[in-house]
């Protein structure tokens, strides 16, 4: 059997996605701080005092630029097409990917990723996609698509598809499993868009606002993909790919882009598996041969999906309000940051 046999350049892909300005941002008085130009240019304002004209002068226009930047009137295709759509083609090819969207509470990851039955995220459009894809290349029934879904909540992994008991972790030869987690056999785009949709709401929501997910929650669809190939000596064998869909926890004070933020943060328990990830990226930036995987449950999910042979892409979300200035300007680091891998 063989798995993900993809050349070994890794290379993450960044984007940013500025979402619109929302209803409850205008009616506060905020004022929209993101200027996004040439598909891929960012521009960040801050409104500060505004006599203070050395002061503006200095903050004015902080630039940055990314694989692509969406504007908010971007649509979840150009989304879909600009980030994922060569991944999905990827899998069928024999290599695993990975699409994390990371960003504050409330600056649109969830709509990224999952979306709307109107308007359906990432999430729902690379399975489309993969369907069609395979009914392209073969009519004989060789590929098999089978979907898990899972959350991460405070270091306790739970199956979205059959909510129950926490999941353990386990190592065997074909990597870090979840013992017992579903793996649904998907046929259909429609039935797959329904299971999303509800497996989302048994995600963890926070105790004290019953119907809003826990921005502490991360969430992974993981497409697997089987088939059939011949190999260099001309020998059928089985091949399993995955892509990896992940909605991430709210990124609010969790991204850390040096070492020393990052040990203050670990000091304050805020999210293992956020800070965790960002170490990851950190030692993959620096070229470490050492990644740090085994220290959170996201993490280990992911060692397979990130960095060596698999293709990584980034989005950011972040809000255009000023009101949001402090989280979309970490963001914008962080993201900066993950582009020199
Ligand atoms: P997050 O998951 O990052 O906390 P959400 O995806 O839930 O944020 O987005 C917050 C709100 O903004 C939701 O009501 C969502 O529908 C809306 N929203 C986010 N991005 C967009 C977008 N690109 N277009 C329209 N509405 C959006
Ligand atoms: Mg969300």
């Amino acid at each position: 059997r063989e798995r993900n046999c993809g050349g070994d350049h890794s290379r993450i892909l960044v984007f940013v996605r500025l979402r619109p300005m929302a209803k409850r941002e205008r009616e506060a008085g905020s004022r929209c701080c993101v200027r996004i130009a040439n598909r891929r240019d960012v521009y960040l304002t801050e409104f500060g005092n505004e006599n203070d004209y050395l002061r503006l002068k200095r903050l004015r226009g902080r630039h940055f630029a990314f694989d692509a930047s969406f504007p908010d009137t971007a649509t979840q295709h150009e989304v879909y097409s600009a980030t994922t759509a060569e991944l999905v083609e990827a899998v069928l090819q024999g290599r695993n990917g990975s699409v994390f969207c990371y960003g504050a509470t409330g600056a649109g990851k969830t709509y990224t990723m999952l979306g709307t039955v109107e308007n359906p995220g990432v999430m729902v459009l690379a399975i489309k996609d993969l369907f069609t894809k395979i009914r392209q290349r073969s009519c004989d029934g060789n590929h098999v698509v089978h979907l898990s879904y899972l959350e991460v909540y405070n270091e306790t992994v739970r199956d979205l598809l059959s909510p129950g008991r926490p999941l353990v972790l386990r190592e065997d030869k074909q990597g870090i499993v979840a013992a017992g987690l579903t793996q649904y056999r998907a046929y259909s785009t429609d039935e797959v868009m329904a299971l999303l949709f509800q497996g989302n709401q048994n995600r963890t929501t926070e105790p004290t606002r019953a119907n809003e997910t826990s921005s502490r929650s991360h969430a992974i669809l993981q497409v697997m993909v089987e088939y059939r190939v011949k190999d260099a000596a001309m020998n059928v064998i089985n091949r399993v790919c995955k892509l990896s869909l992940i909605d991430l926890a709210g990124s609010e004070r969790a991204l850390a882009t040096d070492q020393r933020t990052l040990r203050s943060l670990e000091g304050a328990n805020i999210n293992r598996s956020l800070l965790a990830l960002s170490s990851c990226i950190n030692a993959l930036v620096e070229g470490k041969r050492h990644i740090p995987y085994r220290n959170s449950k996201l993490t280990q999910l992911l060692k397979d999906s990130l960095g060596g042979s698999c293709n990584t892409v980034m989005i950011a979300n972040i809000s255009p309000s000023n009101l949001s200035f402090g989280e979309t300007q970490n963001t914008l680091h962080w993201a900066d940051r993950a582009k020199q891998i």
